[in-house]
């Protein structure tokens, strides 16, 4: 019997249909063409996930270590739960609930995300709970919020991309990251539009573009700020729009003109007449979008860029028309949904936050527990690392982490690393022996996406259901299951509260939602069936919302609100002993920190190790050939990789991709410098020198 599901990768959530093998082993991978978001295409990673189904490296029972300097063993589940539980008790009874941690991921389905900091709040009473989401997007949720009243990355469906007449793609190259949702873009050119792509490095994406703009790393903010002010001298703002839908643009007037072009060009690198030509783009056809992904937003001031890129489209009056606006393309698989239900650190389900006692009054009733008895926020989910093992009070001793592997994902890696290595005790549930699950006290081997049913929320915010299509092997259990054996081992009263049946979760999910921002009291999971997916908000006995804020807002008075945000420096400059921008980001064949795809023959032999791209001028300088192995070093650490010679990347910067641990892993250089508002590291731009390696 074949059944229709989804990918379990990016935030694209392509659909699939997955059928028998006759051989017994994995599924068959087959076109499902009626899924429209990508009508059957799939790239290399969607095609091959069922490789780790049956991967070799799969884990099928428990591991626990009997002291630190033990080596893992089997176990069995009630032992190795038993060890969980009183890990996470013994730190908590000696050092308060906020000793124990927890540590989520994007790619968990929205029951997971939900019954995990239902959990770290009702069982643990812990608030330091946050997720690897956080490194993904969060910059945008933060400047989507502030400027709209509500983040969901795509307030349209992809299907309005063809329909614009200009987009601007800051910081996205969905050609090697979502490469089916390539077509869309693609159609857009055929129907006249045209595409600009905002990128240092000429990336396949950008080959496509009618327009390429390359500033230097840690500059899109000037950027935007550059086009706005020749909107504005151009005369092209929208002024009956900004007096009708929008507050704060004066401040964000000034703002940009004191960033006139030749001042923009020194800042970014991008010369004038480039700049005029995309305002002229962008400005001349009646619709346009501006998408933003990580290149933007991974910075100490991603928020504030975002912000100014919004600043640029309300200035035209694009947010709220029709196949018109600013989105964000989302990365993670469940990126999304993943911080709408509450495993972010300062938000309970409904998009509501912690702090809001109403809020806090209505999720509580959901949970039976008193509101007075919720933790308030927590750490974000670098500071958090950052807090594992340290002494003192505020020092978090034991961690419980699903679905994430920040040995190898986490900026200044070494260093939360050693982080972890200095807990008192660590869980870890996964599928593999990712680099983290190998320094656990106890590892948790869980079911993965075609094994277990749930729901996830994709990019343009459609909640999807990835049903189940095989069986787990023997000795795998899901993470619901696992809570629930933790619930009833440290809190067993508490324990009926954690079903381990995903619509169950699903159906309380839904009533502690309701009323909130992201509103999911009426979707049930036959609706998404009939409907195949199902757009957010979509409250009990109404009707889903494919466009947002045609009418108002989601803010206070209904307008959008501008954000007025100056320029100013990435948080590391460069100088005479670091004097190259170091940018980082994904390759087509492996998928955020490869604890997966490294497992698939087909992708290790596509990618099978980092690498350091670097312009033919900068290689002759540091005296570098193809293939010799270079170093990039920062005041933080040292990678070393591969040279890859080429002219697509600007001369003074080097990029290396993130998805390999050890030697070449690039986060042991990152700088975890944190916008102030998202509490996003910043992984796009640090300053290094390179040096051959001599290795
Ligand atoms: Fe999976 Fe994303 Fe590739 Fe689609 S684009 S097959 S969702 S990894």
């Amino acid at each position: 019997m074949t059944v229709d599901t989804h990918c379990p990768y990016c935030s694209l959530q392509c659909g699939m249909t997955l059928a028998p093998a006759a051989d017994g082993g994995a599924p068959d991978v087959l076109e499902r063409t009626a899924f429209d978001v990508n009508r059957g295409a799939l790239c290399g990673k969607g095609r091959t996930a069922p490789a780790v189904l049956d991967s070799a490296a799969r884990l099928t029972h428990p591991l626990v270590r009997d002291d630190p300097a033990a080596p893992l063993r089997p176990a069995t589940w009630p032992d190795a739960l038993d060890r969980v539980a009183a890990g996470l008790a013994r730190a908590r009874d000696g050092h308060g609930a906020d000793a124990v941690g927890v540590f989520g991921g994007g790619g968990l389905t929205n029951e997971k995300a939900y019954a995990l900091g239902k959990f770290a709040r009702v069982v643990l009473g812990t608030s330091q709970i946050d997720y690897n989401g956080r490194f993904c997007m969060s910059s945008a949720a933060a400047a989507g919020s502030r400027a709209f009243g509500l983040d969901r990355g795509l307030p349209f469906p992809l299907a309005d991309i063809p329909r614009t007449g200009c987009v601007v793609l800051v910081g996205a190259n969905p050609a090697e990251t979502m490469p089916p949702a390539l077509r869309y873009f693609t159609e857009l050119r055929r129907s006249g539009g045209t595409l600009i792509v905002v990128d240092p490095r000429r990336t396949r994406t950008a080959e496509q573009a009618d327009l390429h703009l390359a500033p230097r790393p840690g500059t899109d903010l000037a950027l935007a700020l550059g086009l706005l002010h020749l909107v504005i001298a151009e005369g092209r703002t929208d002024d009956a729009y900004i007096a009708a839908r929008t507050t704060g643009w004066p401040a964000a007037r000034a703002a940009a003109m004191a960033h006139w072009p030749e001042l923009v060009e020194r800042i970014t690198g991008v010369p004038v007449p480039q700049l005029r030509e995309a305002v002229a783009l962008f400005c001349d056809p009646e619709a346009a979008m501006v998408l933003t992904a990580r290149g933007p937003e991974q910075h100490a001031k991603g928020t504030d860029t975002v912000g100014a890129w919004i600043d640029l489209c309300l200035a035209t009056g694009r947010p709220g028309r029709p196949y018109s606006g600013y989105g964000c393309l989302t990365g993670q698989g469940n990126g999304q949904g993943g911080r709408e239900h509450g495993q972010k650190a300062d938000q309970l389900p409904g998009y509501r936050l912690l702090t809001d006692p109403a809020a806090r009054a209505h999720v509580a009733a959901v949970w039976g527990v008193d509101p007075g008895t919720l933790p308030g926020p927590g750490r974000s989910a670098y500071e958090l690392l950052d807090a594992l093992g340290a002494p003192g009070p505020d020092g978090v001793r034991a961690l419980l982490l699903m679905g994430s592997n920040p040995v190898v994902s986490a900026p200044r890696a070494a260093h939360v690393e050693q982080r972890l290595r200095s807990l008192d005790f660590l869980a870890v549930a996964d599928v593999v022996l990712s680099e983290t699950a190998a320094l656990a006290d106890v590892v948790l081997p869980v079911a993965q996406w075609a094994e277990e049913t749930g729901t996830l929320t994709n990019l343009e915010g459609r909640v999807l259901l990835r049903r189940r299509a095989v069986d787990p092997p023997p000795g795998v259990r899901g993470d619901l299951d696992v809570l629930r054996g933790l619930a009833e081992r440290l809190a067993p009263a508490r324990a009926p509260g954690f079903p381990v049946a995903a619509e169950e979760v699903f159906a309380e999910l839904r009533r502690a939602s309701a009323g909130g921002k992201a509103d999911y009291s009426g979707i049930t999971y036959a609706r998404i069936e009939a409907e195949d997916g199902v757009f957010w908000p979509c409250p009990e006995g109404g009707e889903p919302v494919p466009r947002m804020f045609l009418d108002r807002f989601a803010t206070p008075d209904g307008r959008a609100r501008f954000a007025g945000v100056q320029h100013r420096p990435a948080a590391e400059e460069t100088d005479a002993e670091y004097p190259v921008w170091l940018t980082t980001g994904r390759v087509l064949a492996q998928y955020q920190s490869g604890a997966q795809t490294r497992r698939v023959g087909e992708l290790t032999a596509a990618a099978p190790g980092p690498y350091v791209q670097l312009h033919p001028e900068l290689a002759a300088r540091v005296g570098a050939a193809e293939g010799d192995p270079v170093a990039v070093v920062s005041r933080r650490g040292r990678a070393v990789a591969p040279a890859r010679i080429t002219a697509a990347i600007r001369a003074d910067t080097v990029f290396m991709p993130f998805h390999w641990p050890g030697a070449g892993r690039v986060n042991t250089v990152t700088n975890p410098a944190l916008d102030p508002v998202s509490r996003m590291p910043e992984f796009k731009v640090c300053a290094v020198r390179v040096e051959p390696a001599g290795e």
